[in-house]
């Protein structure tokens, strides 16, 4: 279910692109197709489903070989660390090979929940970036009060790029990100009261490094925060990052679009 009938968006030439989007969780089960068939007609051309873990990461692949806009990425989320056996390695090196695979991710460090002891959690994140160095993939990286471990990580796989989702960090730590390659990526959150932090590195952040996505279900944009999110939303964070750099929402839709295309190499 996108937006109640009436409230609907105008269908416009916006082409956005939902770099972050979990259309595998069980919130969708109930109308998950024909939500995501809905999508382009609502101004989203391209989605990429991030996986949390190994079933995750096989869903995630059943749903862009059935949607050729949508893509997928895989890997084992911070809070599945602990999940996470070696074994494990050669078939999410097997899973990155599929041609609609194109990043390994939501791989990082959280260390708000800690739902997975932080050694384990470095781990993984480690293993898994040597795996997206031999796989020649981009990471989506998940970095949650943990900036200065993740930074560290990233920093020992120069030749790997990618992108931080959802970015709470500092101003330094975008610009150390932007020294490494990386993207930066903004979802709901800011439209939140509480975004400053967000919004200031948003408003400063090269154009050609910006991402946007809807990490949906969670992070619903203003004004419909109590409601389960989808990519249809993605437009209301368009238009407030659109707003705060000046520049019209198609024209950043566009420019962002243009980026995913270029960080996940996908050719249209
Ligand atoms: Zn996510």
């Amino acid at each position: 279910m996108a937006a109640p009938a009436g409230e609907q968006y105008e269908v416009t030439n916006m082409k956005l692109f939902d770099t972050h989007a979990h259309y595998d969780d069980s919130q969708f089960d109930h109308d998950r197709d024909e939500l995501i068939a809905s999508l382009p007609g609502q101004g989203v051309s391209l989605v990429l489903c991030p996986g949390c873990g190994m079933r995750s990461s096989r869903a995630v692949i059943a749903l862009a070989e059935r949607f050729p806009f949508v893509y997928a990425a895989v890997g084992i989320h911070p809070h599945e660390a602990d999940t996470m056996t070696a074994a494990e390695l050669p078939a999410l090196l097997d899973m990155a090979e599929h041609p609609k695979v194109k990043a390994v991710g939501e791989i990082g460090l959280d260390y708000h929940y800690d739902f997975a002891p932080r050694d384990t959690q470095l781990f993984c994140l480690r293993a898994q970036m040597e795996l997206a160095k031999s796989a020649g993939l981009p990471v989506i990286v998940h970095d949650r009060e943990a900036h200065e471990d993740t930074l560290r990580l990233l920093r020992a796989f120069p030749t790997v790029r990618g992108v931080v989702h959802c970015y709470s960090g500092s101003m330094e730590s975008a610009k150390e990100l932007l020294a490494l390659g990386y993207y930066i990526s903004f979802t709901g959150v800011v439209t939140y009261k509480n975004a400053r932090k967000a919004l200031e590195t948003a408003a400063w952040l090269p154009g050609e490094r910006l991402l946007l996505e809807t990490d949906a279900p969670y992070l619903t944009p203003e004004p419909h925060r109590s409601h389960r999110n989808d990519s249809t939303y993605l437009r209301l964070t368009c238009e407030t990052l659109a707003a705060l750099r000046g520049v019209s929402a198609e024209a950043l839709a566009a420019q962002t679009r243009e980026n995913g295309l270029a960080l996940f190499n996908i050719k249209e």
